[in-house]
C-alpha cells in the first residue's frame, strides 16, 4: 500500500507543466542568477529545498528560526514516553552542506513591491519566493485561550512536544480527567487528537492512575470521515471506559479556575486539558495580503493568486488537500519543478494532473497503528479530487510502517 502513494515524478513534471502553461512565469535576465528564498524549514520548505538545491542558476536561502528540524508526526510516542525525543529532532546540517544558505531567524515582513522579506537583522531580495511557515492557533476563537496560553499547551508545532508530554505526565502520576478537545476542520492532522486519547489512555492503564481521557469533540465524528469507524472500534476495544467520546461538542470558552471547557451544549469538567484551538495561516500571510484564514494559491502548482514570483505550500496553503507533511514535502517538488521551469522559459500544454500524496498514521497502542493514505487529482474546472484509502482495522505491520515511513521522510529532508 506504501509503495502505491510514493512521490510520483512523472507526475509532479506533468503538474508542474500545467501550472507553467497558464500561468506564465516572470522571466529574468539572460544568464543571470535567481535568488529564491525559502520561508519555513519544516516539511514543506525542505520538500523545496531539497528538490532545487544545487541547481545551477539558483541562489538558495532558507529561512527559518530554530536551530534544528522536529517532527510532529510519530512525535507522540516521545509525549507518552515510549521514544526519545533525539528522534524526532534532526539538524539542519545536511542542508548546510548543500551550500544553502541558512538564516536562523523569523521572517518579519514581506514586501512584495519591493520583492523582499524582512528578518530583524537583514533583508532578504527575491526573484522568486516560496512560504511554508505552517499554521498558527486561531486563540481568539476560544474564549479565555488567550489568557491561559502558558497552561494550556497545545503540541501541534514543532518543539511545542515538550509542554504537552509535562501536562500528560501531570495528569499520569495524579488522575482525574484528561480532555483533549478538537476543533473544526480544516485543521492540521485530523487523526492526531484520536491518536493522541488512545496512546494517553494506554500509559494510564499502564500507570494504573485513576482517571479517564475524554475527546471534546466539535465535529459528530472522528475525522477523517473514513477513519471515524475504526477508531471508534479500536478506542472501545482496547479502553472501554478509560476514554470517553463527546461528538458535536465544541468548545466555545475555557475556565481554567473552575476547570470547564465550555461547549454551548454543556460544561465539559476538566483536572488536565488539552485543548486544539481552530487553526490558519500564520499572520505574515494575511499582512502581506496573501492569506485570507488560509492562503489563497492556484492548483495544480500552489501559486499565490495574488503574486506570480510567491508560491505558497503546506499547512498553511487553503486547498482541499489534506495538511499533511507528507504532502507539504511532495508539493515542494511541484514547486521546485515550476520554479525550475519557469528559469528555462518553458511553456507547456495545460491538462489534468495528480496532485501531491501523502500518509498519515494513527497509532492506537505502542504498537498498533491504522494507516491512511491519500491521493489526489486536478481536472481543470473541476478542482481537487482526493481518495482516501484506510485500513479497515489498526495492526502491527501498519505501526512498523509508520517507524519506517518517519526514518525514511526524515532521510528525505535531512539525511
Ligand atoms: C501530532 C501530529 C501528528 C502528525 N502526523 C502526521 C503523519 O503521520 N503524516 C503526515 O504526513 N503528517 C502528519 N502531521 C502533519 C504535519 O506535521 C504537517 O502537515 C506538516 O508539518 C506541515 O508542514 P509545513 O511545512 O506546512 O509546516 P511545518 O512543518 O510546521 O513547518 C513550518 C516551519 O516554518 C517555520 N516558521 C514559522 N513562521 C516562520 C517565520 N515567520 N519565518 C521563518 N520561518 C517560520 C517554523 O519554525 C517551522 O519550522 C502530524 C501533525 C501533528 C501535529
Amino acid at each position: 500500500m506504501r509503495c502505491s502513494l510514493q512521490f510520483n515524478r512523472r507526475s509532479l513534471l506533468a503538474t508542474s507543466a500545467a501550472a507553467l502553461a497558464s500561468l506564465a512565469a516572470p522571466r529574468l535576465a539572460r544568464g543571470a542568477t535567481a535568488r529564491v528564498v525559502v520561508v519555513g524549514g519544516g516539511w514543506g520548505g525542505l520538500g523545496v529545498v531539497r528538490a532545487l538545491a544545487g541547481t545551477p542558476g539558483i541562489e538558495l536561502t532558507l529561512v527559518e528560526p530554530n536551530s534544528a528540524f522536529v517532527s510532529c508526526p510519530l512525535s507522540i510516542h516521545y509525549i507518552v514516553g515510549t521514544r526519545p525525543f533525539s528522534e524526532f529532532e534532526h539538524s539542519y546540517a545536511a542542508i548546510d552542506a548543500l551550500g544553502v544558505r541558512r538564516i536562523q531567524e523569523p521572517v518579519i515582513a514581506i514586501e512584495r513591491d519591493r520583492r523582499e522579506v524582512v528578518t530583524k537583522s537583514t533583508r532578504l531580495p527575491y526573484d522568486f519566493l516560496v512560504l511554508a511557515p505552517g499554521i498558527e492557533y486561531a486563540e481568539d476563537a476560544i474564549a479565555g485561550f488567550a489568557e491561559a496560553r502558558d497552561r494550556l499547551p497545545v503540541g501541534f508545532r514543532p518543539f511545542e512536544q515538550h509542554a504537552v508530554k509535562a501536562l500528560v505526565e501531570r495528569f499520569l502520576s495524579e488522575g482525574g480527567t484528561f480532555a483533549i478537545a478538537v476543533p473544526k476542520p480544516p485543521y492540521r492532522c485530523p487523526p492526531a487528537p484520536y491518536e493522541r486519547a488512545c496512546l494517553v489512555a494506554e500509559q494510564l492503564r499502564k500507570r494504573g492512575s485513576k482517571g479517564k481521557v475524554v475527546i471534546v469533540d466539535a465535529n459528530p465524528q472522528p475525522l477523517p470521515p473514513p477513519i471515524a469507524k475504526p477508531i471508534l472500534e479500536a478506542m472501545r476495544t482496547n479502553y472501554g471506559e478509560l476514554i470517553e467520546y463527546l461528538p458535536d461538542h465544541e468548545v466555545k470558552a475555557v475556565d481554567l479556575a473552575k476547570g470547564t471547557l465550555d461547549c454551548g451544549v454543556a460544561d465539559v469538567p476538566f483536572s488536565f486539558a488539552n485543548v486544539i484551538p481552530p487553526m490558519r495561516a500564520p499572520g505574515l500571510l494575511r499582512q502581506a495580503g496573501l492569506a485570507e484564514r488560509w492562503a489563497a494559491v492556484r492548483l495544480p502548482d500552489f501559486r499565490a493568486q495574488a503574486d506570480e514570483r510567491i508560491w505558497i505550500i503546506g499547512d498553511a496553503a487553503g486547498t482541499p488537500l489534506p495538511k499533511s507533511g507528507h504532502v507539504a514535502f511532495n508539493a515542494g517538488a511541484v514547486v521546485a519543478q515550476a520554479i525550475k521551469r519557469a528559469l528555462a522559459g518553458e511553456q507547456v500544454a495545460a491538462g489534468g494532473s495528480e496532485l501531491p500524496a501523502g500518509i498519515c498514521f494513527a497509532a492506537v497502542t505502542h504498537d498498533r497503528a491504522i494507516m491512511i493514505s491519500v491521493e489526489s487529482s486536478f481536472v481543470p474546472g473541476e478542482g481537487a479530487k482526493s481518495r482516501f484509502h484506510v485500513d479497515p482495522a489498526p495492526s502491527r505491520e501498519s505501526s512498523e510502517a509508520a517507524m519506517n515511513w518517519g526514518r525514511s521522510m526524515w532521510r528525505s529532508m535531512l539525511g
